[in-house]
This record gives C-alpha cells, structure tokens and sequence, in this order.
C-alpha cells in the first residue's frame, strides 16, 4: 500500500512541478551590382575571390549615405521627442533640424532630377540595343513592358517614390571609340581616361553638361555610363558598380563629375535591354547601400532573402530604405497599442515603426512593418501579406555612419524576419511565401519568430491579429506585451533542467497526466494558475532550490512514469513541505488551487487510490 501511496504522491509531486512548465509548448564610394547566381560559389575556390572582396568593400556600397542616415534618424528623434510630449521649442533644442552640409554632393532624393547617360562601344564589341531603346528604358514612359516592374528607371523611381522623385535626362550615344576595348586600361584612370573622351566628344558638339547639376553645388551630381561587350565577372572592371569620379581638377561647362554608375547594356550580349541594373545602381547614387551578402565567410549570411531592389534587383525598395530617401512617414509606435491599417507599400506611403520604448535614443534597434501586396513594383513578389524588418541602427564609433552592414558584421544593418521563423534566409535560401505575415501568424516575446535584440533581450514588442492579405491588411502592434514563456525559461534554468529534462516532463504531461479525466479537469485550473505560480517563485528563489530537489530525485521515476513502467516517488516529504512553504507565500487564489491540489493527496492517499496506475491503464 505504501508504494501505491507513493505513486498518488508521484502523481501529485509531479503535477506540482508540471505546472511549471505548463507552458512550454502551449504554443563606397561604389555601389556593387549583385553576383550572378551560383557565382560567389565558384568565386570561392578560385584565386581571384580576395581580390575581388577588396574590390568590392573599396567601393563601398555596403554602406549607407551617411547625410541619408543621420537626416532620417534627425526626423525620427524630432517625431520621438514630440510623443514624449516635449514642445517645439525643447525639440528644437535637442534635435535640432538638420539642414544639408555644404560638401553634401549627392543625387537629390526627391523633386525634379535630370541626370544623362553615356552609350559607350568599341569596334570589336558592336552594340546589342539601339539608342531608342535604351533611352525608352531609362527616361520614356513605357520602356520594354516584358522587363515590368524594371521596364523603366524613370518609371520605376516615379512609383517607387510616389511621384516624389522624377528622374529626367538625356541619353547620349553611341559613342564609338577608335580603339579595341581591350586597349581600355582596367583601373580608374583608364575608366575615368574613357569618360573624359566621350564627354569631350559630346561637348564639342554643343551639348551642354551645366544642367546637370541639380543642387548648384558646381558638381554633375550623377551620370550613367552604359558599355558595350562582355562583363568579366562579379567585383571585376566590366561589371557594374557606382563609383565617384576621382579626377576633382577636371570640369566640363564648369562642372566638376559627380558620381557615376558604370554597368552593360546588354547581358548576356546580345539581349534586349533591362533597366533593372541602372535600378539598383542609381539606389546607390541615391545613398542606399547593398543588402546583400559580399562575402559568406564573414557575418551572417544570406542578405535580406533576395527580396529587395538592393539585394537582387527583385521588388521595390523596402521600407528602411524608403524612410532613409525620405519618402514615406512611418506611423512611429513608442508605446501602447494600436490597430493600424496599411495599404500595399507598392502604392501606398504607409509603413510603421516601432522602437522598443526603454531605447535612449534613435541609433539603436527597431523594427518597421508594412504590406507588401503585389502591385507595381512589387508585382512580381512571391507571396502577398506583411513584411517585418528588424535595423540595427546603432553607429559607429566615430558617428559616421551604421555600425553595422548586411556583408561583414556580426549582425545585419537590416534583416528580414521571417514568419516561420526558419531562418532558412540565413542559410542562403531566397525570401519565400511563409516570410509573409498574414492571418494566425505572431510576432513578439511569446512565440517564434521573437521580437528580441541581437543581444537576447527580449523587446517586448507584438505584432498580431494580422488580416488576410490584401491591398489593405491590419495588424495590432504592441508595446510592453506580456510574455509568461520569459518567465518558464528563466524557470528552466533555475531548476537546472536541460532540454532534455523538459522533453521528459513536456511527455509527462501530454502523454500521461493529460490523458486522464482528472488531468484533463486538471488542465485549465493548471493553466489558469501557472502564470501566478511563477511569479511566486521568481519571487521566491528558495522555492525553486526545492523544486530542483525534488525534480532530480524524481527524473527516474517520471522517466519510468512515461515509458509504462511501475514508478515510485523519491523524497516524499520534501513534495509535503514544499507545497507548505509555497501555499504560504502565494496569493489567494493560488492558494486556494494549491490548498486543492494538496487536500486532493492527501485524500487519495487515505482512499489508497494510485493515480497512477489509473493513468496507465485508463491511456490505451
Ligand atoms: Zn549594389
């Protein structure tokens, strides 16, 4: 009788612990295009992939504009102080409105910007497309509708910018040199040494350069140079990349040359034009950098899952990015909840952005949220629904710019949260339909994906109650949200259980306590109550000393419990006196559902009743 007596108490002790983990499972001065698939790969077992890393970060377009990044976050911190309640005047003071710096050369973001390109070819390397359709696909208004949403950089600017930035210009070719174009030399000066030629050639015809100086600095901010012929790969001289033109002595019409981006007009040669390459190259002209991942021996790796103007020339430009150029105005969320709207980002300004409100100050982490439906420029996205972005804007030591860049940190500078929470983007996998949030999907401190710092902290920021997907969807976003999971694993750790311990006691009460009527009478008031009992014990550390006693005399017992065998409880007493000592210092109604659970032993221990070996034979 007395072990019959003991396997009640088991039961019971083991109840006890298991509503402890209840809830385990209840739930440059360049700009890079990108490689060409499977190229990086190959890049690797070659000599050349050093040399080309070296290339590329020399370049620079890793990195964000840094006159981008400090105006954007200048408006944001304006926008945080006034939430706080702070008046214009005490704004003013602390964040005061930034005004350009007198040496900011840039491509202007918004407005009416008129930019040219040069149409560059060599005898032995004849062009691929004429003059029409390239200048159709840089400035006209239909371009080739087969390349839609890339059909046109103009076009493509006009939607991506919601009209706010409306690039014009004139296309200037084709240029023929006298010379092969392997005589073309393949360092800066030989680039710079070509460009030179061309543009003289043009000025002697009367072409005048003066208009394209959009900001009156005395500088050309941006041109393009097209090329005929071949690219020789990734990084190299015949790629394509942004750059700015070194030769600061030269002028023409008494403008000195700006940035510029160099790219083919034809890839592979002989195919029609595609504009998606000067897209991603004027995204750089314009301050953003590459989200792409350089280099996969450093850092975290896959980039932002391709789906990204910046990443692989796929999509709109993201949100992040859109806020840098100053086109859209986030919702900002510092705290509270709210439902929100948002329409698709592809015609719509909408987005949020929520800062985890105990943060000093807007160069740290946040999260921003908008909708990507399938329209314009995002018409050929895998999936409808929610993208959430995760930006480490913390910066560097010296102030001039992120710390952090989606190539060679520890971190990313911007990462794409994946719904399912699979990280498989960080494997090198291309963003796909279940990095979409939409309808029963979470994201916050509870559930996976978790809305935490890279640090682990938890930000206890929820976005939830995602609609369906469409044109417009809505989604609660929370600040300060609850998480009682937080709270179980800091209660793993205190009992010294390992995962393995918690599978064991997850198997306990799924397949042993909850398969009884009295387990499952059980389950609610279990639930209910677990939350409170926690808070008990983290209040309590002594209580979970005992606890831990009592799991490690029993682990065996509950392992034999779980595989059908006869079981036979450990350490009796300390069960009695723990639960004597936690009724003592809990809240009533946890008292009241301890004092049960207590009486409840003590009575089957009279009636001799063993629950179980009821439970072993009422399962199966
Ligand atoms: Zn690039």
């Amino acid at each position: 009788m007395k072990e019959l007596n003991a396997t009640a108490k088991l039961f019971h002790g083991v109840t006890t612990i298991v509503v402890f983990f209840t809830f385990i499972s209840a739930n440059r001065i360049f700009a890079l295009e990108p490689p060409q698939p499977g190229e990086m790969q190959q890049l690797h077992k070659s000599k050349q992939y050093q040399k080309r890393i070296m290339f590329a970060k020399q370049l620079g377009n890793d990195k964000v504009d840094q006159y981008l990044l400090k105006k954007s976050h200048n408006r944001a911190e304006r926008k945080r102080l006034e939430i706080k309640g702070l008046n214009k005047q005490q704004i003013d003071s602390i964040a005061p409105i930034m005004a350009p710096p007198p040496a900011w050369q840039g491509l202007p973001t918004k407005g009416d910007v008129k930019i040219f390109a040069l149409l560059i070819e060599f005898p032995d390397h004849i062009h691929s497309n004429s003059y029409d359709t390239i200048d159709a696909g840089l400035f006209g208004n239909g371009g080739n509708t087969n390349h839609f949403p890339n059909e046109c950089l103009a076009a493509f600017y006009r939607r991506s910018s919601y009209n706010s930035l409306r690039i014009n210009g004139n296309t200037l070719g084709w240029y023929q040199t006298s010379y092969n174009r392997s005589a073309v030399n393949q360092t800066t000066a030989g680039r710079e040494n070509l460009i030179k030629e061309a543009i003289e050639y043009y000025d002697s015809i009367g072409h005048d350069f003066s208009q394209y100086d959009n900001n009156g600095d005395g500088k050309i901010d941006y041109f393009m140079v097209f090329w005929s012929g071949p690219h020789n790969g990734w990084a190299n001289f015949w790629w394509g990349y942004k750059t700015g033109f070194s030769q600061t002595s030269y002028s023409i019409d008494g403008k000195q040359l700006g940035a510029y981006s160099w790219q083919w007009e034809s890839n592979p040669v002989g195919t029609d034009f595609n504009a998606s390459v000067a897209i991603h190259e004027t995204g750089h002209a314009l301050g953003l950098p590459d989200y792409y991942d350089y280099d996969n021996s450093v850092g975290p790796d896959g980039g932002v899952g391709c789906i990204d103007m910046m990443h692989s020339n796929w999509g709109d430009h993201n949100c992040f990015s859109k806020w840098l150029l100053d086109w859209v105005s986030p919702v900002y969320i510092f705290n509270g909840s709210q439902n929100i709207s948002l329409d698709a980002s592809g015609e719509s300004q909408n987005c949020v952005l929520m800062w985890p409100p105990a943060v000093p100050n807007v160069f740290s982490e946040y999260f921003m949220i908008q909708n990507r439906h399938r329209v314009r420029n995002d018409t050929l996205l895998p999936a409808d629904g929610m993208l959430i972005w995760h930006v480490d804007a913390t910066l560097n030591s010296s102030g001039t710019n992120y710390e952090f860049n989606n190539s060679s940190t520890s971190h990313k500078l911007l990462k794409l949260i994946e719904a399912d929470g699979n990280e498989d983007i960080e494997n090198e996998s291309c963003a796909n339909e279940d990095d979409y949030f939409t309808t029963g999907a979470t994201f916050g401190p509870c559930a996976k994906p978790f809305s935490k710092q890279y640090d682990g902290t938890s930000t206890k920021i929820k976005v939830s109650n995602f609609s369906a997907p469409g044109r417009t969807m809505s989604a609660t976003f929370t600040h300060n949200a609850g998480c009682p999971f937080q709270w179980w694993f800091t209660a793993y750790k205190k009992t010294g259980m390992n995962k393995k311990d918690i599978k064991l006691v997850r198997k306990f009460r799924d397949e042993v306590l909850m398969k009884t009527a009295e387990g499952r009478t059980f389950k609610t008031r279990l639930y209910k109550n677990s939350d409170m009992a926690l808070k008990v014990l983290l209040e309590h550390p002594y209580l979970f000393d005992r606890l831990a006693v009592i799991f490690k005399t029993n682990r065996n017992e509950i392992n034999k419990a779980v595989h059908k065998e006869k079981a036979e409880i450990q350490n009796l007493d300390e069960i009695t006196l723990f639960l004597d000592d936690f009724l003592k210092v809990s809240p009533d109604p946890l008292k009241c559902f301890l004092g049960e659970v207590k009486e409840n032993m003590i009575r089957k221990e009279m009636q001799g009743e063993t629950y179980l070996s009821f439970t072993l034979s009422e399962r199966n």
